[in-house]
């Protein structure tokens, strides 16, 4: 059993259609794959519509959170949500939100680069965006690569879109205790996404995962490929010690990140936890 619980499509900062992301994980040998769209849910219809026989789809999003650190600030997290039901009116209104500020940050960053001279069509680059998507930074660094601003999404993050970068703009994100709450309201389960991937930035302490397992989160996403083995071990230290369910995951994103789908996968035993804990909704196809 393959397994791979993180994956983007085009409804939000992924390269592959929702329908091209399913048949990349059969192609990829894989039996289940979720999809983990930031802040939506719109490519699940498309991707069940698509499943190629054999796989099995696991629906779920990536919820943009903000967290206590455990050291006095916030930082941002990101929050895996499976098996929830996605008519949840709270769910659904949180995810409208966060899809109008995403786009209007979007916005404002491409006008402040623009405006400092850089070649950038802010309305352009909303317009391109398929409708209802999640507006992210991968789309504006495509956007400098095409330009030729700069030569790789890498660099468009290094030099622009990072959170020290001037033209940087920060998120009103859901407080992650909510978000887990709002999950379990509508039958699903979370797993923090890569809790420990400190070079994208400032992380929470294993204190702060303690307190969220009281408070029902359900995992953590250990095999990641922004964790190195030191990183891993340590996780799965916490993960046992708290008795949470541990995942991997390749966070595919398609061309917009040099990673392959299934590069990470989780083990069955801990799927099938995570599966048993949900009552929102089901996998499909198989
Ligand atoms: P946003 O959701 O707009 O805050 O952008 C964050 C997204 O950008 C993440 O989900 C990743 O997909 C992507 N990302 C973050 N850092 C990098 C990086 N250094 N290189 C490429 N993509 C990145
Ligand atoms: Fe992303
Ligand atoms: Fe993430
Ligand atoms: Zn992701």
């Amino acid at each position: 059993m393959r397994i791979d619980l993180h994956t983007h499509s085009t409804a939000s900062d992924g390269s592959d259609s929702p329908e091209e992301l399913v048949a990349a994980a059969a192609r990829a040998g894989l039996d289940v794959v979720a999809l983990t769209d930031h802040d939506t849910t719109f490519g699940w219809a498309p991707a069940t519509a698509a499943l190629p026989p054999g796989l099995r789809l696991v629906p779920g999003a990536e919820l943009s959170c903000v967290s206590p650190d455990g050291n006095g600030r916030h930082v941002t997290v990101h929050l895996l949500a499976y098996l929830f039901d996605d008519t949840s009116d709270e769910l659904v209104d949180e995810q409208l939100r966060l899809r109008a500020e995403r786009r209007e940050r979007l916005l404002r960053m491409a006008v402040m680069m623009r405006e400092d001279g850089f070649s950038v069509d802010p309305e352009l680059l909303l317009a391109e965006l398929p409708e209802n998507a999640s507006a992210g930074r991968p789309h504006l660094a495509a956007a400098l690569v095409r330009a030729g601003v700069v030569s790789s999404v890498d660099e468009a993050f290094a030099r622009y879109l990072g959170a020290g970068s001037p033209y940087h703009l920060r998120r009103a994100d859901t407080p992650v205790r909510r978000a887990i709450e709002m999950i379990r309201r509508a039958g699903g389960v979370t797993v923090l996404a890569h809790p420990f991937a400190r070079a994208r930035g400032p992380v929470v302490t294993a204190g702060v995962i303690a307190d969220l397992a009281s408070h029902g989160l359900t995992g953590l996403e250990v095999n990641h490929p922004d964790h190195d083995p030191g990183t891993r071990a340590e996780l799965a230290g916490i993960a046992r010690e708290l008795d949470l369910v541990t995942t991997g995951s390749s966070d595919y994103h398609g061309v917009h990140k040099s990673l392959r789908i299934g590069q990470e996968t989780t083990d069955p035993e801990q799927f099938e936890r995570l599966v048993s804990s949900a009552t929102g909704n089901h996998v499909r196809g198989g």
